[in-house]
């Protein structure tokens, strides 16, 4: 996720990025940059917010009418000024920004270093970007058609926009699976991530879709397949307030974030898990693989929700992988001098990666010798870097302070790692093994089409809104999943609540039970699933209401 922004037209472009990056900054805010065509290219970067990057600007000339900008959230190469966007390509003669994943980057950038290409970033951008100029430069072609050509041999996500110091009345722009706004004005062009940074120059947008190409000059658009074929752009008119645009037409960045769960679930699997071909890459997982099968425990470290993954990851690591597996708080892990071994690996999750008590649990631990693997979202973050090696979870920037899709992109994360681990160390068969990944590889579909009927979710809320307390309980892997939405009503709602194993509810908390009290199960047809159901008897006598998430068409559960 990032947050791009580009100007063609008869104004000063600088400023109309500049407004438009700070509208964007909720997308990725690690680093930002502007690119300005004005008789040369211009490309100037920060690390860290777009306000540092204005600051750095000041009393700088910036006059051009044509610019591309970028707010990043790294994926590729830590947030600093070298990796900031725009780049420049080898020639530099282009630059460009882009928003999203090239998976099949590493071989391309080989390509292109045995060619004689340095690269002066980590990122996948610059490889994208130098392999667009080889193709020009090779086939003597106009740069759209080399974007094309490109593009056909591109596994990923992109938006891209590019500004070409040779022909600086036009803008090239392209898009899959990443989101492309390009809105239209009288003689000057905007490009956006979201209308946010259009909206206050004009209504009428065009959305672009996946796999085309757009040639834009400030008076024309030009659309186009990857075959070449002229697309009728499809202009609509935007009539949302700005604030709502932001959140993406959602009330709140936490609900907008429920609802990013399938593309972040995706996001995360992607070129990673292969299920038609039975095989996950994680290059850090695999570089210390056989520390991680011969250990003799691991120790997840983590506070909140990523506590909450960590417990879900034990119950997983322990079936798939039968490896002793222990949850740790971090700040209680960091202060009660915890008995660590050479050989113990430890497992760090943290959505930002800089989790003060996890940090120094994990700093402690590794002076004693233990193996740290990070699970963090934010790239190049304190975490990942104390860390050996680790897996980031590519949810993208979470603004709600409550965490949701950190969350799931966690446990994707995790149950790849086990994946991995329990096959490798034969503790998982073949069968099972393909099984699973495939299973996985279903999630964000099957997430998707649970959010698409929220009412029934809308009425219970409704109905229970004004209930002092409640219980969430499940077993197994629902058990810390029920902790986790005791967690979430208590920090959204202000509910008292509580996650329970539901079947500790007989040893004292049952009496609590009576008609006015809403019981929560976390009851998915598995292995528990006879046992929870007797629980929910329990509760039914006690007369509690109960609420329960089950498979579609579990009759008994109803019953
Ligand atoms: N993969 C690119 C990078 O790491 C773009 C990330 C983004 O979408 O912000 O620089």
């Amino acid at each position: 996720m990032c947050g791009i922004v580009a100007y063609i037209g008869t104004r000063e472009a600088y400023p109309v990025i500049l407004k438009g990056l700070k509208r964007l900054e909720y997308r990725g805010y690690d680093s930002s940059g502007v690119a300005l065509l004005n008789g040369g290219l211009k490309v100037y970067k920060k690390k860290g917010k777009v306000a540092e990057l204005e600051e750095s600007l000041q009393g700088v000339d910036l006059h051009a009418n044509i610019g591309i900008g970028h707010t990043r959230w790294a994926t590729h190469g830590e947030p600093s000024d070298r990796n900031a966007h725009p780049h420049t390509s080898a020639s530099g003669k282009l630059a460009m920004i882009h928003n999203g994943i090239i998976e099949n980057y590493a071989q391309l950038k080989q390509e292109l270093i045995k060619k004689g290409y340095v690269f002066h970033s980590d990122t996948d951008t610059e490889v994208l970007l130098n392999f667009i100029e080889d193709i020009q430069k090779n086939n003597n072609c106009p740069l759209e058609e080399a974007v094309r050509i490109a593009l056909k041999r591109i596994v990923g996500a992109y938006v891209i926009v590019l500004i070409d110091n040779e022909n600086p009345e036009t803008l090239i722009a392209a898009r899959k699976g990443s989101p492309l706004v390009i809105g239209i004005g009288k003689n000057e062009h905007f490009l956006a991530s979201d209308a946010s940074p259009i909206i206050e120059y004009t209504k009428e947008v065009v959305y672009v879709n996946d796999y085309e190409i757009a040639i834009i000059k400030p008076d024309e658009l030009i659309l186009k397949n990857l075959g070449n074929e002229r697309q009728t752009p499809f202009i609509t008119k935007l009539d949302m307030e700005l604030a709502a645009i932001e959140k993406g037409g959602y009330d709140h960045f936490m609900l907008k974030e429920i609802f990013e769960q399938p593309q972040t679930i995706f996001d995360c699997l992607r070129g990673r898990l292969d299920a038609d071909a039975g095989t996950i890459t994680m290059s850090g997982i695999e570089k210390y693989a056989d520390e991680i099968i011969a250990a003799n425990r691991i120790v997840m470290v983590a506070c909140g929700t990523s506590w909450h993954a960590g417990l879900v990851a034990e119950y997983i690591f322990e079936e798939l992988c039968r490896i002793n597996v222990e949850v740790e708080y971090a700040s209680e892990f960091r202060y009660r001098n915890p008995v660590i071994n050479k050989g113990d690996v430890i497992i760090a999750i943290s959505q930002s990666g800089e989790t003060a008590d996890t940090l120094v649990a994990i700093e402690n631990a590794k002076q004693k010798g233990a193996i740290i693997l990070g699970v963090v979202n934010v790239v190049g973050s304190s975490i990942a870097r104390a860390s050996h090696a680790g897996a980031y979870t590519h949810a993208g920037p979470e603004i709600g302070v409550a965490s949701t899709k950190a969350f799931t992109a966690q446990l994707a994360v995790l149950t790849m790692i086990a994946l991995k681990i329990g096959y490798k160390k034969g503790t998982l068969n073949h069968d099972r093994y393909l099984q699973l990944l495939k299973e996985l590889d279903a999630i964000p579909d099957k997430v998707a089409s649970i959010l698409q009927s929220t009412e029934a979710i809308q009425a219970i809320a409704e109905k229970y809104k004004d209930a002092p307390s409640s219980l969430f309980l499940g077993r197994g892997y629902n058990f810390p999943v029920a902790l986790e939405g005791a967690l979430k009503l208590k920090e959204i709602s202000y509910i008292h609540a509580e996650g329970y194993p539901a079947a500790e509810m007989k040893h004292g908390p049952i009496a609590l039970v009576d008609e006015s009290l809403p019981v929560v199960f976390i009851a998915t047809r598995d292995s528990f699933h006879e046992k929870v159901i007797s629980n929910m008897q329990e509760i039914k006598a006690r007369k509690g209401k109960i609420i329960a998430v089950i498979n579609e068409g579990d009759e008994q559960s109803l019953s």
